[in-house]
């Protein structure tokens, strides 16, 4: 789902495509599981801090580079340290890579099993084995959901007292 799709779809559950340009966006599908992943990646109540003082470090992008970069930092000592992300929270890994992969790998893993080893288990299939891709995306979608809020801002904010930013983030001047 790409530009005024997405806009229309999201209305209403996110302020994304107000606040960073579409052409930054993924494309979508929105059902239950997109929708709570969604409140989760990119909560369209969150309220950005105050930014005020210097900062020890900031880190564009909330990605997993992003998150285990701020996270460390604080562990270390850093007083001060912020994220912004401008689009979903969880970057490449969460929404489109490692994730979403691993899910699918699992679903080939289980027909592999089912088509090539089931004898070697002492299983006879009768009839064809089929799969519905519908119903596998729609479980990684749900794995997707149910892991998101481990990247979430909230969890930034609240565990790890980062000041969380969602937004496009670029330099203004030499520094
Ligand atoms: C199909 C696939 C499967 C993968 N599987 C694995 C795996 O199993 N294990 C593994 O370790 N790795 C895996 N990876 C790699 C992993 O996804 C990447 O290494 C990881 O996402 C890189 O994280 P990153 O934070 O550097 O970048 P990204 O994940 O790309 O995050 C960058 C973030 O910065 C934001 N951003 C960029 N510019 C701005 C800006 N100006 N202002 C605000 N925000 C901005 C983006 O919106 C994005 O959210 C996989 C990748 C793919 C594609």
């Amino acid at each position: 789902m790409e530009g005024e799709h997405l806009q229309q779809a999201i209305a209403g559950k996110s302020d994304l495509t107000e606040k960073c340009p579409l052409k930054y966006l993924p494309p979508f599908l929105f059902d239950e599981h997109n929708c709570e992943w969604f409140d989760k990646a990119r909560p369209i109540k969150w309220v950005d801090p105050e930014a005020h003082g210097k900062y020890d470090m900031v880190a564009i992008g909330g990605g997993a580079g992003g998150l285990v970069t701020c996270i460390v930092a604080r562990a270390l000592g850093a007083g001060k340290v912020a994220m912004i992300e401008r689009s979903l929270m969880g970057g490449d890994c969460l929404n489109s890579g490692c994730v979403p992969s691993k899910a699918f790998l699992k679903s080939a893993n289980v027909v592999h099993t089912i088509t090539k080893q089931a004898q070697k288990f002492g299983v006879k299939i009768d009839g064809a084995v089929t799969v519905d891709f519908g119903a596998v995306m729609a479980r990684m979608r749900k794995i997707r959901a149910d892991i998101a809020e481990a990247d979430s801002p909230q969890r930034m904010a609240e565990t790890f007292g980062i000041d969380m930013f969602l937004g496009h983030a670029e330099f203004t001047g030499a520094n």
